[in-house]
């Protein structure tokens, strides 16, 4: 509603202007002497004091309006009042909002504005008349391309041409089970077309999703397109050129970044143990504490234990032909006998146990023996049926066509 005033006070300013520019000259002295009136979230800036701040550790709204002196009685009130209109339950730490004092001898707080990103605002008016509302701007959406050669890694290419990071985590999620990001190597090739939102136009807010993509890894090309496979349920898969479900039953990776510090490999020599071979039957993921772990299939925990090698360590029986284990955590979060599912965090990357940094040694069991997962062809997940498949053949024609006339970029041409 006070947008509206905005918007209302703002034709007014015009309409009064127009009028000016071809008044008399006693219109023309008025509008030397008029400063033209502005507005910051529908107040009058004149009028008001407007004090910016930034939501510190564990503040909450009532915290901050106890120390502007406003009661409890009134806080309640207002939250009462305007619990449809807006939602101050969690304010995240570090985002601004602002105060509203009144111009007069004593200040006195009006309202108060939660705004934690470019796209909007909650407020609260807390004198006079009570109420609150949340704004929030139209988006836009624009369908772009990006494309690259690899050097180094997936981020990096995509950072020097200073797209959303967000794009390396939507790749990588696309192509998790089939492309190992670990091994890129320098020269694979990427594409993608996804999509991008803005507010006033132009001012980019976030990549909402990924339409489709293409990756050249060891001579192999992969599409991806999004495709609704379930229109009832809403499922969305991203398939590759042949229909193929790009997902597995298995991630590639327990942790989405990080690097493979060690692989398996039963002749592994250590020089602190007088470099004798010691295999190593597990991949050990670097990635700093705190990283989630994810459990890389479906399953069901059989043990959450601790030893003096393994740390503290969570086991999961995928079925009767795989099991995965998960070493050095430092908090598992998961109990023996829970169901999982694939991707669900079951820890935290820590470094107990006999571990010289923090690092997930994932182990891998086929039939009850060690194995590397990385050798081992991975079943699929399900596929779709013929029908679907013939109709999905028929509606990337154009997608596919749009992708393919996508350049790649090399290195040298930014
Ligand atoms: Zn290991």
């Amino acid at each position: 509603m006070n947008f509206n005033k905005y918007y209302f006070f703002l034709s007014m300013f015009l309409i009064i202007n127009i009028f000016i520019s071809c008044g008399s000259d006693i219109a023309s002295l008025i509008e030397e002497d008029a400063e033209p009136i502005t507005y910051k979230f529908g107040y009058e800036e004149s009028k008001y004091v407007f004090e910016e701040k930034k939501v510190g550790r564990g503040d909450t709204f009532g915290d901050i309006l106890e120390k502007q002196g406003i009661d409890y009685p009134l806080i309640y009130e207002a939250l009462e009042k305007t619990k449809n209109d807006v939602n101050f339950r969690v304010l995240q730490r570090g985002k601004p909002y602002t105060l509203i004092f009144t111009n007069d001898s004593i200040p006195s707080l009006k309202a108060f504005v939660y705004h934690p990103t470019i796209e909007g605002y909650s407020l609260i008016q807390l004198r006079d008349s009570i109420f609150g509302k949340t704004f929030k701007k139209d988006r836009t959406y624009k369908d772009l391309s990006a494309s690259g050669t690899i050097d180094n890694s997936l981020y990096l290419t995509l950072q020097e041409q200073s797209i959303d990071p967000l794009l390396t985590y939507y790749l990588s999620d696309i192509y998790a089970w089939t492309i190992d990001f670990f091994r890129l190597d320098k020269g694979d090739k990427f594409k993608v077309i996804y999509t991008q939102a803005y507010v006033d136009d132009t001012i980019p807010v976030e990549i909402t999703k990924v339409k489709a993509a293409y990756f050249i890894h060891k001579g192999v090309e992969r599409y991806a397109f999004e495709y609704e496979t379930d229109s009832i349920k809403g499922i969305v898969e991203y398939l590759d050129q042949d229909a193929k479900n790009l997902r597995r039953a298995f991630l590639q990776s327990p942790i989405k970044f990080g690097r493979i510090s060690s692989r398996y490999n039963l002749r592994r020599r250590i020089p602190l143990y007088g470099n004798r071979i010691r295999p190593h039957r597990g991949t050990d993921f670097a990635a700093p504490i705190g990283t989630p772990i994810l459990s890389t299939a479906d399953g069901t925990i059989t043990e959450v234990s601790y030893t003096r090698a393994n740390g503290r360590y969570v086991k999961v029986k995928h079925n009767n032909t795989y099991t995965t284990q998960y070493l050095h955590m430092q908090k598992a979060n998961v109990k023996v006998g829970q169901s999982i599912e694939q991707g669900d965090v079951i820890g935290w990357v820590g470094m107990t146990g006999n571990t010289s940094g923090p690092h997930v040694c994932y182990r891998f069991w086929k039939h009850g023996r060690e194995v590397d997962p990385f050798r081992q062809k991975l079943p699929e997940a399900k596929p779709i049926n013929e029908s679907l498949k013939k109709k999905y053949l028929n509606d990337i024609v154009l997608i596919k066509s749009q992708i393919d006339s996508v350049i790649i970029k090399n290195k040298t041409s930014i």
